[in-house]
């Protein structure tokens, strides 16, 4: 039998199998979203109760034992959640056996406390019943957190009341890359409740994300004195590393922040927070006069060390609202300057992370978003974490090259199968993953999912470089060159300040 993610223990305990033609449910800790999209799956109609749960405090928060015979199933957790893995896997077995249920026993487990997805909505937008559809599919693959990554250089996409300006002017953007196609979008505090209610109908935590100080255009094009040297600037409509930056010296700059936390700590319920902090480039600050005064009364010896002040300044007040923050780890050699209580997003695993706690998002193996050329469905189901420290995983969905659904079924998939074997049982290697291809192909079809194909999905000697060179193409961005005249003028201002 087929199960992905494969569970802990599965036995077959005869031949019997038992035609299903209706789903009752027992006595449940479930949703009703959680049952209805059971049923949705199914395609049964509602009949005498047939799945029966029962509470086993003894067991793990997300564990669960399932027993099916003579057609009756019968599952024993601790949880909301253990029910809910229980009823994906049942999901699998009654569609592989043409919804006959034969019995089985199955006991299953997670090895990883946090496996996630994250989604990057600010290059571009998506619905919210976009966003409900990735959240449902991360619950067929026994994912549990959904990194929502809500503000970018190209687009501002949650209502904030305190800055009203955000959403009116940093929602929008008058093309991308030179296409003439405007492109907008936000979600309201409505907006978010329902997807953050949704996520937790499929027990999944919501982790927002505010990535600061970099990465910061569409919200500075709103307010401009948020950067050193108050410029006017539009919300990006290019790619690539953006030289100006949150100023790090003023003020105004930590209210500013400190307020869109509030907001958004009222919207997000749940313990997990995320800060960003990648890709800052230090043009700006190096030549600013309110960040050279900042660095000199904090007594830090450059702008790299005023980053660090700042991601640990703004990890502690997150820290007294309860959260726990996440920072990605791409501009750090070591981990020596971040507090110990600000966890990574281990993107780049060549960083030193000592014993911190960390989530593995190897942009070698889980940006799930980049070229198979770059990161074939091998890698991913290759991929090794080293336990010590790892509270989990997590796939990233950036959107640069990634403007809808078609497209994001088509990077995510096969390869989100693949990373949910190594977040939920700790991988079973790409030979083993390639054996259960076919039916995934089989049961995404049934979902209405698209997908790379094989060929695809682990391109040849020919195809791995053409891919890779078909990506790049896009890569000579016009902002490379518009960094270095824009880097000139600010130069200038400096000087005669
Ligand atoms: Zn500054």
């Amino acid at each position: 039998m087929n199960i992905i993610p494969a569970p802990s223990r599965l036995t077959v305990l005869s031949e019997n199998k038992t035609k299903i033609d209706s789903i009752g449910f027992g006595e449940s800790l479930l949703s009703d979203e959680a049952k209805r999209d059971f049923l949705d799956f199914c395609s049964l109609r509602d009949g005498e109760p047939n799945i029966f749960f029962k509470k086993d405090e003894n067991l793990g928060e997300e564990e669960y034992i399932m027993k099916t015979e003579n057609g009756k199933t019968y599952i024993k957790s601790a949880s909301a959640a253990g029910q809910l893995y229980a009823l994906q896997t049942l999901k699998q077995i009654l569609f592989q056996n043409g919804f006959s249920l034969p019995d089985v026993e199955i006991l299953d487990k997670p090895t990883h406390k946090i496996r996630g997805f994250m989604l990057d909505v600010g290059r571009y937008f998506y619905t919210v019943d976009e966003v409900k559809t990735f959240i449902r599919r991360m619950a067929v693959h026994k994912l549990n957190l959904f990194h929502f990554h809500l503000t970018e250089d190209q687009g501002w996409r949650i209502q904030i009341d305190a800055f009203p300006l955000l959403t009116e002017i940093g929602s929008k953007r008058t093309n991308t890359n030179f296409d003439r196609i405007p492109r907008e979008g936000y979600y309201t505090k409505a907006d978010i409740k329902e997807i953050v209610d949704y996520a937790h109908a499929f027990c999944i935590k919501v982790m927002p994300e505010f990535d600061i100080p970099g990465h910061c255009r569409a919200a500075i094009a709103c307010y401009k004195e948020l950067t050193c040297f108050e410029r006017e600037l539009p919300v990006a409509t290019h790619w690539g590393v953006k030289h100006d930056v949150l100023c790090a010296g003023k003020e105004s700059t930590y209210d500013f922040v400190y307020k869109v936390i509030d907001e958004m700590c009222e919207m997000f319920p749940d313990e997990y927070f995320h800060i960003g902090g990648d890709e800052v480039p230090k043009h700006r600050w190096d030549l600013c006069p309110h960040c050279q005064a900042k660095r000199k009364e904090l007594g830090l010896k450059d702008s790299d060390a005023l980053q660090f002040w700042f991601m640990n300044n703004i990890k502690d007040y997150c820290k007294a609202k309860g959260k726990q923050s996440f920072m990605w780890n791409w501009d750090l050699k070591n981990d020596k300057d971040i507090d110990s209580d600000l966890s990574f997003a281990l993107c780049n695993s060549d960083t030193d992370i000592g014993d911190r706690a960390y989530i593995d998002t190897s942009a070698k193996a889980y940006y799930i978003d980049l070229p198979y050329g770059y990161i074939s469905l091998r890698d991913t189901a290759d991929h090794k974490t080293k336990n010590k420290n790892c509270l989990g995983l997590e796939a990233t969905l950036w959107t640069e090259y990634v403007k809808d659904m078609k497209k994001a079924d088509y990077m995510t998939y096969p390869r989100l199968g693949a990373f949910c074997e190594n977040a939920w049982n700790g991988g079973i290697g790409y030979d083993a993953f390639e054996k259960k291809l076919e039916y995934y192909y089989s049961f995404l079809d049934y979902n209405n999912i698209g997908y790379a194909k094989p060929h695809q999905a682990n391109p040849n000697k020919l195809r791995k470089p053409l891919s890779v060179l078909w990506f790049e193409r896009r890569q000579l961005a016009w902002e490379g060159l518009h960094n270095i005249f824009d880097d000139k003028k600010i130069e200038k201002m400096a000087k005669e300040k």
